[in-house]
């Protein structure tokens, strides 16, 4: 049977959560649990999420979808404040496979850069108590330290959603799809639209995985 994820979009609407340096954590949650939403429908694997815009989603109303859904493992995409450095993920402590979750998250994170500040067990958070699937509550970086460093752009942000992502299918036994090989001839046009339109890496991945990119590219980089 098909695998089924549920991804929790920490805040939103009136509440914007953590807000510095210009980042508002409502936003940069969106941006990861997105990017980690196509990376696992790319992959086959069905997806609910609470939100997909800036709007108001209440933890108990993502309880309530989370559990509705009813997952194989759930994810909620949290940011942190208060001045410290690194990645953290919860979990409620009762779960071996959240544990086992919580820990391929974090050598995914620490792959994309980002040190790590450990797996906590919390028996007071809702997400990770509440849900009925294996749950994590990830908290990516800091917004208002020099942390935010490793989280300030989109393209950063979608790195912490597909280090999520490939984590998951990892915990799912879910094969990652091969990249389409592209000819030499397609490769250097490829490098030429990507310095030409400035796109970041995750763009150039996109459209890696469009069934005509080489011809894509060909056109894109002959534009005048
Ligand atoms: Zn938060």
């Amino acid at each position: 049977m098909g695998k089924r994820v549920f991804i929790g979009v920490g805040h939103g609407g009136s509440d914007p959560g953590a807000c510095a340096n210009g980042l508002r954590e409502s936003d940069v949650n969106l941006t990861m649990a997105l990017a980690m939403k196509t990376a696992l429908e790319r992959a086959g694997v069905a997806v609910g999420i609470s939100r997909t815009r800036d709007e108001n989603d209440r933890l108990a109303e993502e309880i309530r979808a989370c559990n509705a859904f009813a997952p194989d493992l759930a994810v909620e995409v949290h940011n942190n404040a208060g001045g410290g450095d690194g990645f953290e993920c919860f979990i409620s402590g009762k779960n071996p496979i959240a544990r086992q979750l919580a820990e391929r998250i974090e050598r995914e994170v620490k792959g994309i850069g980002q040190n790590s500040r450990g797996v906590k067990t919390s028996t007071t958070l809702g997400w990770v108590n509440k849900v009925s699937a294996p749950a994590v509550l990830c908290e990516g970086f800091f917004l208002d330290s020099p942390d935010r460093l490793i989280g300030d752009t989109a393209a950063k942000q979608r790195a912490f959603g597909e280090a999520y992502a490939r984590a998951v299918l990892a915990q799912l036994g879910v094969a990652e799809p091969a990249k389409p090989q592209l000819a030499p001839a397609a490769q250097a046009d490829r490098k030429r639209v990507q310095q030409r339109f400035a796109f970041d890496d995750s763009t150039m991945d996109f459209l890696d995985r469009h069934p005509f990119s080489a011809a894509l590219y060909a056109r894109l980089a002959a534009a005048k």
